[in-house]
């Protein structure tokens, strides 16, 4: 077996466990593959051994890839930070977007969705422990923007998504749970996911109710090295 397919066949196996272990259906946690800085042919392999999710950081090497693996039926998230000279590419050729964190962007998706695809699938990205260097919207700011971009014809908006700093995940997971609860009551809205989680973390954020996780390191090795 290679690396890749050992250590995906691990990531399912954690992810199954700590799902039993916080009293949850495995099937309630979506893997994201994150291949960000890895080459086309590992994603391949991961495909190969069921992965569908993948998730980039990059838009030039996202696209890039996803020009080469056409061949796949994946489906892509675009987990970077995101400007809004760059929203058409996400637009075009992204199924998910998790890193959501102002109106001007999320009203040129709606604009730029090419009409053939489904809306775009969006959460909302939340400093959730207010880190200072850290991307995504106060957690004060985001129940008024969801309720805006809920209502963007183009998007489907369908929950929260937070990168708290290391050590703090226990209790940012927790909140940003409470807080999507509070959302979805708050303007009656669907809110299915909550995007938390990574190769350090997950599982604390599957038992505070993670329903993506995004997994890098685990599956495809060290970045960078
Ligand atoms: C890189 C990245 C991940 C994956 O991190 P690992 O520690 O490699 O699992 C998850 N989410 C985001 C937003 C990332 O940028």
């Amino acid at each position: 077996m290679s690396d890749i397919a050992e250590n995906l066949r691990q990531v399912y196996q954690q992810i199954k466990q700590a799902a039993a272990a916080a009293e949850r259906p495995e099937d309630s946690v979506r893997l994201l593959a994150v291949s960000k800085t890895k080459a086309a042919q590992a994603i391949r392999e991961a495909h190969a051994c069921g992965q569908r999710d993948f998730g980039e950081n990059y838009l030039q090497e996202a696209i890039a890839k996803i020009e080469q693996l056409q061949d796949l039926d994946l489906c892509w998230h675009f987990i970077g930070s995101l400007q809004s000279n760059k929203t058409r590419q996400v637009a075009e050729h992204f199924a998910w977007l998790h890193t959501l964190e102002r109106l001007k962007i999320a009203e040129r998706l709606s604009q730029q969705r090419p009409a053939q695809l489904p809306p775009l699938q969006v959460c909302i990205q939340v400093n959730i422990d207010e880190q200072a260097s850290k991307s995504g919207c106060g957690a004060d700011e985001a129940s008024g923007l969801a309720q805006k971009v809920a209502r963007l014809p183009r998007l489907k908006l369908r929950g929260l998504m937070a990168i708290p700093a290391a050590g703090n995940g226990a209790t940012a997971f927790a909140q940003l749970r409470d807080l999507k609860m509070q959302i979805a009551r708050e303007h009656d809205l669907d809110l299915d996911t909550l995007s938390m989680g990574m190769s350090a973390d997950m599982n604390q954020a599957i038992a505070a109710g993670a329903s993506i996780v995004r997994v890098g390191s685990a599956i495809f090795g060290k970045r960078g090295n």
